[in-house]
């Protein structure tokens, strides 16, 4: 016992967490693609731990908008392969000069990690499942042939090949079960597989297949089915069995607010951080340029608090932390922003302002206090913690303000930049569903139609709005992308002329 609680004290001191061990040691991994059977072995840091599911989180997240934005198979294909190559690659074993195991470790921690997150209810379990499944199918899809084949030979899919005279015994009965299919279909050429028909419960649903004594012929050409299945039905089961072991892990201290804020973020619909090390990149702003600033780049959380620091010359505390960490991350400095709140917090005396807001101000860039660098508010934050009371007016408009309030407010803040009436009805059934990020991404595309960017594209390549600052850092890139393309058609006009 001794000893067990010396190895803990050390690790901690270290830093460093222990992932659960039922595996071998030391594992291999010959194929891009997972079943998860068994949780990683080894030690890693809790950085890893955290990043490895917070880099997973983002591609569940997006498929879950895809499914919200009712994306059609291939779109979302595309999109979580662009986001697949951005946070998790996997190449394939051809590729040369990649670390493929550190690329397939990342994978198969970040999935256990998220499995200790999303266990704990039926609604997150059923989410998790569903975007594990897509995450799953569309690197099936892509996978080269000869490994798929070779991962599909690694594993007992307990699925038994038709003989030749089996089908020629049922020609009639094959055909007829493939007449959905526009293709060329010769039943006695054709690979077919017997499993028990309740492991395809899709392909009998639509009368793909045909059942004999309890067995589905499935044809080769829909394998898939058998494979997706069982790989759904193995991580529902999983997922239960850790919900029960939960309990246990709830004296480490180090990982139960990383699996809660994990699993909080999932629940807003959003995938937690997004790095706002770039955001402040446009260069400095000045107090000057923030409320033209607003008109055109700020998201409706933003927004709203910029109108209503205008209408009252005042915001109550939870305003002025959300929007002024927001300022600074867009790059408004410390002598910037003492202009901007002394200037708008207009009725109030020289005296009251430094007794009461300087100090406040400057600590929340790390000159007072603690002395700590506070980061903005991600979606998650705003729309998780911290409700907005009665004459507050932090929070986020998709979802604290009513559906009345918040299409007058969508209208007045948003119709300069071509937002209508019209619009209205598909961001509203997108906030009705909980899905206050995809709304507020829809708004994005709408009110950015101009600047070239089409429904479906989000903030770049897909990606929906996790954090205010990205929003305002995406709309100013894109005007100045605007006004380098018209300087630029001007110095070409100029050469033309000249
Ligand atoms: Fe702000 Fe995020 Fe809400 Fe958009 S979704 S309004 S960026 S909190």
């Amino acid at each position: 016992m001794q000893g067990g609680e010396d190895r803990r004290k050390a690790q901690a001191q270290k830093n460093i967490v222990e992932v659960e061990y039922h595996g071998t040691k030391g594992l291999r991994y010959p194929h891009r693609l997972n079943f998860y059977d068994k949780p990683p072995s080894g030690d890693i840091t809790i950085e890893e731990f955290e990043t490895c599911a917070l880099d997973r989180l983002r591609i569940l997240a997006e498929i879950e908008s895809s499914f919200v934005r009712n994306r059609p198979w291939e779109e979302l294909s595309k999109i979580t392969l662009a986001q697949c190559e951005k946070y998790l690659q996997l190449n394939s074993n051809s590729a040369k000069t990649v670390d493929k195991e550190a690329q397939r470790k990342k994978d198969h921690v970040g999935h256990f990690v998220l499995r200790l997150a999303f266990c704990r209810s039926e609604e997150l379990r059923r989410r998790f499942v569903k975007a594990e499944m897509a995450l799953f199918r569309v690197r099936y899809e892509k996978d080269d042939a000869q490994e798929l084949k070779d991962f599909q030979n690694s594993r007992d899919f307990g699925w038994e090949e038709v003989s030749a005279k089996e089908k020629a015994d049922h020609e009639e009965h094959l055909k007829a079960a493939s007449a959905w299919s526009n293709r060329d279909v010769n039943v006695l050429t054709d690979g077919y597989y017997k499993v028990k028909w309740t492991r395809v419960p899709d392909l009998v649903e639509k009368r793909r297949v045909f059942l004999k004594a309890g067995m589905a012929w499935v044809p080769s050409r829909e394998q898939s089915s058998i494979v997706f299945q069982e790989f759904q039905a193995n991580l529902m089961k999983a997922l239960e069995m850790t919900a029960k072991a939960l309990p246990f892990l709830d004296e480490d201290t180090r990982i139960v607010p990383i699996l809660n804020n994990l699993s909080q973020g999932f629940l807003a619909g959003v995938s937690s951080e997004w790095s706002t090390a770039t955001a402040g990149s446009g260069n400095e702003i000045t107090a000057d340029m923030i409320d033209d600033m607003a008109r055109k780049h700020f998201p409706a959380c933003m927004r709203n608090l910029h109108e209503c620091l205008r209408r009252d010359k005042h915001l109550k505390h939870f305003g002025r932390l959300q929007y002024g960490l927001f300022l600074k991350v867009l790059g408004l400095s410390i002598d910037e922003a003492i202009t901007f709140w002394r200037r708008s917090f207009s009725n109030i005396q020289d005296d009251k302002f430094n007794k009461e807001y300087r100090y406040n101000i400057r600590h929340s860039y790390g000159l007072e206090g603690k002395r700590a660098n506070y980061p903005a508010k991600s979606c998650q934050q705003i729309l998780m913690s911290d409700q907005p009371g009665t004459g507050d007016s932090h929070g986020c408009p998709y979802r604290h303000f009513s559906p009345d309030n918040l299409q007058t407010a969508l209208l007045s803040m948003y119709s300069s930049q071509g937002l209508t009436a019209a619009d209205l009805p598909e961001i509203m059934n997108t906030v009705k569903a909980g899905h206050y990020h995809v709304a507020c991404t829809r708004v994005f595309e709408i009110t950015h139609a101009r600047q070239g960017v089409a429904k479906g594209e989000g903030i770049g390549g897909g990606e929906s709005v996790t954090h205010p600052n990205q929003y305002a850092a995406r709309s100013r890139e894109l005007e100045r992308e605007r006004e380098g393309a018209s300087g630029k058609k001007e110095d070409d006009g100029d050469v033309v002329m000249g």
